[in-house]
């Protein structure tokens, strides 16, 4: 289980760009919050920071009570989706899934037990052996999933995990990502510039705006009022 609380976070770059401004939520267990507004408005920073991929300028980042602004990246109880896949070339979609766990040392019959379960849900058991190239998007992307599911985490981060899907797929793959969330109820962040996308998953919508949150509520609260 996992709750997550962000307290007056502000993001400042180096080049002075301040990309977020006292953001404040807080966000209980098993929910599927989505991080809703037009580019450049401070999302995917917001997710990176959460991530530890990025450094909180000021402000605290609590995760089950526990401060996390100091912890590494790889000590934080997080799965990372990424828009780009970022799926090594050079490995098989087995050694893909696997490689997040390798490094953390996870026993070898659990690696397997664990990446044969999750190639299961996601239905890409016969493309273990391929590598990526020889995989297509929807495919590449079941594979990005596979390799967060593995890790058994916590809390689940998703980049625009499907913008880079055409449109049909893009539909097809946002109720698997629900289905999945039912199944492993993993507390989960989807970041995302698709309306249509936040208003179909969410259990919570946050409404970004220049680094500000506009507006935090279900997807009624925010669609259905004039
Ligand atoms: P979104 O995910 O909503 O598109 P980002 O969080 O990527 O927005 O960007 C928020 C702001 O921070 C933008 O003005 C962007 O140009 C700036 N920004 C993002 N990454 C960096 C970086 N590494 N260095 C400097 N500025 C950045
Ligand atoms: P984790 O689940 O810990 O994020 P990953 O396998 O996704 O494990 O990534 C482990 C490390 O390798 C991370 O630091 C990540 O940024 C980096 N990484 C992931 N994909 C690629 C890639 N295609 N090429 C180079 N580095 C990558």
């Amino acid at each position: 289980m996992a709750t997550l609380q962000l307290k007056n976070i502000n993001k400042i770059y180096d080049n002075n760009v301040q990309a977020v401004f006292d953001f404040n939520l807080e966000i209980k267990d098993k929910e599927f919050i989505v991080f809703v507004g037009p580019s450049g408005c401070g999302k995917s920073t917001t997710l990176r920071m959460i991530a530890g991929l990025e450094d909180i300028t000021s402000g605290e980042l609590f995760i089950n009570e526990a401060k996390m602004n100091d912890v590494l990246p790889k000590d934080r109880d997080i799965a990372m989706v990424f828009q780009s896949y970022a799926l090594y070339p050079h490995l098989s979609v087995y050694d893909n899934m696997a490689f997040g766990l390798q490094i953390r040392k996870v026993p070898k019959a659990e690696i397997d037990a664990r990446v044969r379960d999750a190639a299961k849900i996601l239905e890409i058991t016969d493309y273990l052996d391929r590598k990526p190239k020889a995989l297509s998007g929807g495919q590449r992307q079941r594979v990005a999933l596979g390799r967060a599911i593995v890790r058994n985490a916590e809390v689940f981060l998703m980049d625009e995990p499907l913008s880079n899907l055409d449109a049909k797929l893009r539909v097809a793959m946002r109720s698997e990502i629900i289905k999945l969330h039912e199944r492993v109820g993993a507390t989960t962040i989807y970041v995302t510039h698709d309306q249509t996308e936040a208003m179909t998953m969410a259990t919570r919508i946050v409404v970004m705006k220049d680094g500000y949150i506009q507006q935090i509520g279900t997807p009624k609260e925010i669609y259905n009022n004039p």
